[in-house]
């Protein structure tokens, strides 16, 4: 992908802070850096979003999510959690479009992250709960 930032990024051939990278993965310095530590993993292999990835892609990339995310937060004691964000999609917040996974640790509920969840417990009816979880189950594969 010639015009990808993150396929530049992968081939060094833009400025990054890696932290960590082998054949399938580079996990490296989010430049606007959220909390200090915002980190990305990205595979290698470029592929846009989370309907992109294969079984073994996805083998491949999420192993590696715990390793890294303990390695961060073991890097500063002030880290007491970290939120993990895919993104996919515009509407979803995706940006770039080549599938990255965010890392944000975080240090208190003023460190600059924040997320905003509806609560819609009680709207739908059952049958309804229902009819969507037939309508998803329909479509898994494997
Ligand atoms: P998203 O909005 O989920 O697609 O996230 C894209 C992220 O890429 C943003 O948080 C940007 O700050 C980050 N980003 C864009 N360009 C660069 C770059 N050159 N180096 C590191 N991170 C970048
Ligand atoms: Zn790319």
């Amino acid at each position: 992908m010639d015009d990808c930032i993150f396929c530049k990024i992968i081939n060094n051939e833009i400025p990054n802070t890696t932290i960590y990278e082998d054949d399938d993965i580079k996990a490296f310095f989010d430049i606007s850096q959220v909390t200090p530590g915002h980190t990305l993993i990205v595979p290698k292999k470029h592929v846009k979003n989370i309907f992109e990835y294969d079984e073994d892609l996805a083998q491949r990339v999420f192993k590696k999510v715990p390793m890294i995310a303990r390695a961060i937060k073991e890097s500063n004691p002030d880290i007491i959690g970290m939120n993990i964000c895919l993104n996919n999609g515009e509407i979803a917040y995706q940006s770039v479009m080549h599938s990255h996974i965010h890392l944000v640790p975080r240090y208190s509920d003023k460190d600059g992250f924040s997320m905003k969840w509806a609560d819609n417990t009680g709207v739908a009816s059952d049958e309804q709960m229902q009819e969507r979880a037939d309508a998803i189950k329909k479509n898994l594969e494997g």
